[in-house]
This record gives structure tokens, C-alpha cells and sequence, in this order.
């Protein structure tokens, strides 16, 4: 298995880092050709507006969702802010791989950044989980399943293939999210 880390901005080096930790063989994507390569791929947090920026630039937008309709991809913060299907400004175009309306920076600025013990609904552990200039999830469809909530809003969600997270599970040295999403890809 090779998972792909879209590395346009934001912190994709974490995520190395945790795949690493997992054993699981990555690449860096910057384009299609690499794209394809992969079986499963991580989009990082960062900015959503830059990240959105550079996936069009780089001619990336519709094989992001052509490989969506059979692979797995991740989100994390910006980076689910970018698979969103609705968002509260017009600046980040939203690919539309996963069905959740997204109000960025919800959760404060960047000096309101904060970490919580969450639950998942698959571990009995608690996750210590780093928010940071993090978007509120709006559920459209019931095609959605709901892995942690937050103050009762969903911070963790998942359709069949795709998984997003308003927090960044590269933070930590907690791997119980990698290792989720890596299964994600095997299905
Ligand atoms: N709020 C940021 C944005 O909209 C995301 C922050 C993050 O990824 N930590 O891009």
C-alpha cells in the first residue's frame, strides 16, 4: 500500500512522520501523475484558501475527484475544508467529496488554539486532539457517520470512503486516527 500526502501547503511533514511511525509507505503528491500512484491520500491542514489555490493551479481539481469516486482521502482541517461540498465564503472552491457544509475558524483564530481528550467511537482510549483555527461541520446527508463529537458538534466524520477531522491527529504521538484511516484504504 502506498498512501499520498498532498503536499501543495500546510504541515504534510507530521504526516510523514506518523506514517513513518505506522510503517506505511507515502509519497509526496504535487500532481496528477503522483496522484495516481497512490492507493489512499492524506490533504493536511494548513490553509484551505491556498491549498484550494494551488490544486487548481496545478490542474489537480478534477482528477481530486475522479480518484475520490475509488480511493480513500483524509482530511484534515483545511484539508477537509477543501473536500467539503458547501462553504461559508466564496474563497476556497469545495470539491465536493464528502457532504458537509464547513464555517471555517469556528472554533477562534490561531492564539485560541487549543487541544481536548475526545472520545471515538472506535477505541475505548481518549484522544488528545489539537484544534487550530478549526471549521464546524454541518452534516447534509445521512450517508455520514459521526466518529467524535465536540460540545455537540461532529469533529470526526466519515461517508464509505473518505474521512475528515476539524483537528489535527498529526499532532501527538496518539496514531489511533492514521491507523483508522490506513484500514480505511484496505476496505
Ligand atoms: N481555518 C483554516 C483555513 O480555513 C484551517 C486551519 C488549519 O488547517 N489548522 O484554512
Amino acid at each position: 500500500m502506498l498512501v499520498g500526502i498532498l503536499a501543495l501547503q500546510g504541515d504534510y511533514f507530521l504526516h510523514m512522520q506518523a506514517l513513518d511511525k505506522l510503517n506505511v509507505k507515502h509519497i509526496l503528491v504535487r500532481d496528477s501523475k503522483s496522484l495516481y500512484k497512490t492507493d489512499g491520500l492524506i490533504i493536511p491542514g494548513g490553509e484551505s484558501t491556498v491549498i484550494s489555490k494551488m490544486i487548481y493551479r496545478n490542474n489537480m481539481n478534477n482528477d481530486l475527484i475522479k480518484y475520490a469516486k475509488s480511493n480513500s482521502i483524509y482530511g484534515t482541517c483545511a484539508g477537509a475544508i477543501v473536500m467539503s461540498s458547501k462553504i461559508n465564503d466564496y474563497i476556497v472552491k469545495p470539491l465536493k467529496i464528502i457532504n458537509v457544509q464547513v464555517m471555517r475558524n469556528f472554533w477562534g483564530r490561531q492564539i485560541h488554539s487549543f487541544s481536548e481528550n475526545i472520545k471515538l467511537s472506535f477505541t475505548k482510549k481518549y484522544f488528545n486532539a489539537t484544534f487550530i483555527r478549526a471549521p464546524k461541520f454541518k452534516i447534509l446527508s445521512n450517508d455520514l457517520t459521526i466518529l467524535s463529537n465536540m460540545e455537540n458538534e461532529p469533529i470526526l466524520i466519515r461517508n464509505k470512503k473518505h474521512l475528515i477531522s476539524s483537528f489535527h491527529p498529526e499532532i501527538g504521538n496518539d496514531l489511533s486516527i492514521h491507523e483508522y484511516f490506513v484500514k480505511m484504504i484496505d476496505k
